[in-house]
């Protein structure tokens, strides 16, 4: 079974992330420069297939520690931004030389969640990807180190991973890293831990029985893979965690072989901006609305309108995503608001035919549009955006 669905989701792949952790891509004394060959050999070759490949790289906080000649994990947050702003630069240089010999070009993008939680910047993020696919090019992601404190984090490469799977719809994520895959035991405590071959719903016990084993390089575990692959579910997007070790591992998958684990989401893929929306958009304001707005938004799925705002709060430029609330405070939801605050103050409790003697333009009848609106707990709806 796991065979047949792996074979049509490889079949039909155009767009595959492939993430990879610390412990594979160094070693005691620094980067390990032969798997990361290795690795870009098997990527070069999925890319002559026409599959456009993006790489989540880790490893520069490992290298750069290494570079500076010490053996110990740093401690302190600014000692770890140091030693990634050391080892990026050596990361990059290592997987230049690893694609160079293909005749392929590597593209640096640093990210921290805070870039993806801002439309415009997650737009613009996703365009530069899409021009850099356009070219031919890998694009390498890891997290911005230097500037990420824990509220703008993604946590660890594998949510980035996850998350770079809804901003490039990705068709496919693919996690190496130093196991062979899901156990249902920690098989470095328990010898007769079972492979799980395929994964269809993440459920507590799933994560009682497997989230226990972590390793000591990277930041992950296998906790974090699951919280990735439940991400990836949600986006309709299938994840396969595989060794990273294995020399040829990625060959083998595309040659019909079934390592690691696989696992397959039960849904399509949501509407993209829904999806955005409700899981990265970050309020910067808020509208109070009136009870017969408050009502039409949540009971009719209707869009805001000018009049049923009675207050502003917050200053935010226009297309930011602002909360809605009721007159009692209660949170209705959230969406991209059409106007700035300025201008939403100046135009709350009028009609919309009014707009444009009072802004002298109009760019829409609505505050926010209902497309662009997810209330609080609304399920992600499915369909392309
Ligand atoms: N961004 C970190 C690094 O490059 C790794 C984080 C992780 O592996 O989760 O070293």
């Amino acid at each position: 079974m796991r065979a047949e669905i792996q074979k049509d989701i490889l079949e039909s792949c155009r767009r595959v992330i492939v993430k990879i952790g610390s412990s594979t891509l160094t070693k005691d004394d620094g980067l390990h420069r032969l798997n990361i060959h290795r690795i870009g050999d098997q990527l070069a070759d999925i890319r002559a297939a026409g599959v456009d490949v993006l790489v989540v790289s880790s490893g520069a906080v490992a290298a750069g520690i290494r570079r500076m000649g010490r053996t110990d994990r740093p401690r302190t947050i600014p000692q770890k931004q140091a030693a990634a702003a050391i080892g990026q630069g050596q990361l990059m240089q290592a997987w230049e030389d690893a694609f160079d010999k293909h005749e392929l070009r590597v593209a640096q993008l640093l990210l921290t969640a805070q870039d993806l939680r801002t439309r415009e910047r997650y737009l613009n993020a996703r365009y530069t990807i899409d021009t850099l696919f356009g070219w031919g090019v890998i694009p390498v992601v890891n997290e911005n180190d230097t500037v990420a404190v824990d509220e703008i984090k993604f946590g660890d490469n594998d949510q980035l991973a996850a998350w770079m799977a809804g901003l490039i719809g990705a068709d496919l994520v693919i996690i190496l890293t130093d196991t062979e895959g899901l156990y249902d035991n920690d098989p470095r405590k328990v010898p007769d831990a079972q492979l799980i071959p395929l994964v269809e719903t993440i459920d507590e016990t799933l994560i009682e029985a497997t989230g226990r084993t972590s390793s000591m390089v990277g930041t992950g575990g296998m906790r974090s893979k699951l919280m990735a692959a439940s991400k990836c579910m949600e986006l309709g997007v299938p994840m396969l965690v595989l060794s990273g070790q294995r020399r040829d591992i990625l060959l083998e998958l595309f040659a019909g072989e079934t390592p690691g684990t696989l696992f397959v989401p039960s849904q399509k893929r949501p509407q993209s901006k829904k999806w955005w929306l409700a899981r990265l958009a970050q309020p910067e304001g808020v509208l109070h609305l009136d009870a017969g707005a408050s009502h039409a938004l949540r009971q009719q799925g209707r869009s805001v309108l000018p009049v049923g705002i009675t207050h502003v709060e917050g200053v935010f430029g226009e297309a930011a995503c602002v909360q809605c609330v009721d007159e009692q405070g209660g949170l209705i939801g959230h969406g991209l608001c059409n106007y700035p605050s300025t201008e939403v103050q100046q135009i709350k409790g009028h009609r919309s035919d009014e707009i444009e003697n009072i802004l002298g333009y109009k760019y829409a009848d609505e505050v926010i549009h209902r497309d662009h609106f997810v209330l609080a707990n609304e399920p992600i709806r499915v369909g392309e955006a």
